[in-house]
């Protein structure tokens, strides 16, 4: 019960600020979700990417969904994500960390406890894949710097895992002010590095391969969706792989057609015993989950994943987002956002018994466990103006009710299987051992979020 009563304290000092600390976000909330569809658009004329899709299939035949979402997002001079500022009520989408400050707070509790769980290591790595515009890790590195004495002196650092040199500018800026310095060449693993706000070294990569080792709590709050997905059709011959063709009938459009016969990835990707009749697959995903297992056995550490997803029960997933509205995924490629939902059942096979691995749980779960009911009537109590506390209010139900993100909002994490070993037997006081206890079991102190810890 120790770690639980040190959380309980953690979570007090948390929402008992004073004055508490508000910051809430500028503008009014949406969700990706709620958007209703947008009639398919004509393709742009003089769209590139258009062009330079159009040419590669001219030249190989039909992509893969893989290729074309690869291509899309993250081409190194159109891409997507490469090109854009898309988050918030200009972009095309807006995200949790976006909607309230009290999401990010929640998540630095979850980070100090995981690592007070892990035994306070004097060294300690926060990464975060896919910062967006920075809002998340700037709303826990708060949370560290008022929670500083329970850091205890512990070495901590911050690692971004960024493909996007626009949106590290904006990451920078939101994090360091300007305390930050682009490498001199492009090819150093260290793209960009700084000082936060708070006086923390603070590193941007590309790759997880070039983060360096050590105890680390690893961030992925709307990754995953974004990574490629390869799709499948169950059909008589077996399965198919559905891939991205010029559309023979409009040659400036683009079209999805299965494929007559199997491909590497069709024959590679579907489990044997699978019952839908169409599947995602994010092979991506599946190396990253693998990298982070290894490194948390290795290492020590946990990952917590949030992202839209399901256990292996959905099909057909695939979406654009344009100024907040549905799009379709083959028009005007690189101007919208392409996502997927996780598939939690892949990531957890992928990851396999290298680590111990729980959720998904609802983010109405994961937020309620973790004291949202209790933040929030602190900030409110302390707040007078009313359109912020309206601010708060509605943010508040964005992010739990189930018929907003609440429920298709899913947290899944992994954990260094020591985490939920019980300890040693003590020393009885007369020397004496007591009662033997399994060296492996349930695990004894609850994971935040997880399991109700009476946090409020
Ligand atoms: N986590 C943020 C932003 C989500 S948008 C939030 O919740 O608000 C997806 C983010 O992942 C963007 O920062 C995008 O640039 C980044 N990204 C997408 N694909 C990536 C890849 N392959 N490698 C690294 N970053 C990637």
């Amino acid at each position: 019960m120790r770690t639980v009563r040190a959380l309980q304290r953690l979570s007090r000092v948390l929402v008992c600020p004073c004055p508490p600390p508000l910051f809430v976000r500028s503008w009014s909330v949406a969700q990706r979700q709620s958007f209703s569809s947008g009639s398919a658009e004509k393709p742009m004329p003089g769209n590139s990417m258009l062009g330079h899709l159009t040419s590669k299939i001219k030249a190989t035949g039909p992509i893969s969904v893989a290729e074309y979402m690869r291509e899309v997002l993250t081409n190194p001079v159109m891409g997507y994500y490469v090109q854009n500022d898309m988050l918030g009520p200009d972009g095309d989408f807006i995200t949790s960390p976006e909607i309230s400050q009290i999401f990010g707070e929640l998540l630095g509790i979850w980070c100090l406890s995981e690592w007070m769980g892990a035994g306070k290591p004097s060294r300690f790595q926060l990464v975060e894949f896919g910062p967006g515009r920075g809002s998340l890790a700037n709303d826990i590195l708060r949370v560290f710097s008022q929670l500083r004495g329970a850091l205890g002196g512990a070495a901590v650092s911050v690692h971004l895992v960024e493909v996007s040199p626009k949106l590290s500018q904006v990451q920078a800026q939101c994090l360091t002010g300007d305390q930050s310095q682009v490498s001199a060449s492009e090819d150093e693993p260290v793209y960009r590095q700084g000082t936060t706000t708070t006086g923390l070294p603070i590193s941007w990569y590309r790759n997880l391969d070039d983060v360096p080792r050590g105890f680390s709590i690893y961030l992925a709050h709307e990754f995953f969706d974004a990574l490629p997905i390869h799709k499948f059709q169950g059909t008589e011959k077996g399965w198919r792989e559905v891939m991205v063709d010029i559309d023979p009938d409009e040659p400036g459009k683009l079209r999805l057609v299965i494929v007559p016969a199997p491909t590497l990835a069709s024959t590679q990707l579907i489990q044997a015993d699978e019952k839908r009749r169409h599947v995602e697959v994010c092979p991506e995903g599946g190396v990253i989950v693998q990298l982070l297992a290894n490194r948390i056995a290795e290492d020590g550490g946990a990952a917590l994943i949030a992202d839209y997803g399901h256990d292996g029960t959905k099909t057909d997933t695939f979406r654009g987002f344009k100024g907040h509205k549905l799009h379709d995924v083959l028009a005007s490629p690189g101007s919208a956002d392409l996502t997927a939902d996780v598939d939690y059942s892949y990531l957890r096979r992928m990851a396999g018994a290298t680590v111990a691995c729980m959720g998904p749980v609802s983010q109405k779960d994961f937020l309620k466990n973790m004291g949202i009911d209790t933040r929030l009537q602190v900030l409110l109590r302390n707040c007078a103006d009313p359109s912020t506390r309206a601010q708060l209010i509605q943010g508040y139900d964005m992010l739990t009710n189930p018929l907003k993100m609440g429920e298709r909002f899913q947290f899944f994490t992994m954990l260094n299987h020591s985490r939920l070993t019980r300890p040693e037997p003590e020393q009885s006081k007369g020397g004496k051992k007591m009662a033997p206890v399994p060296k492996k079991g349930p695990a004894p102190l609850p994971v935040a979020g997880f399991s109700e810890l009476g946090l409020s």
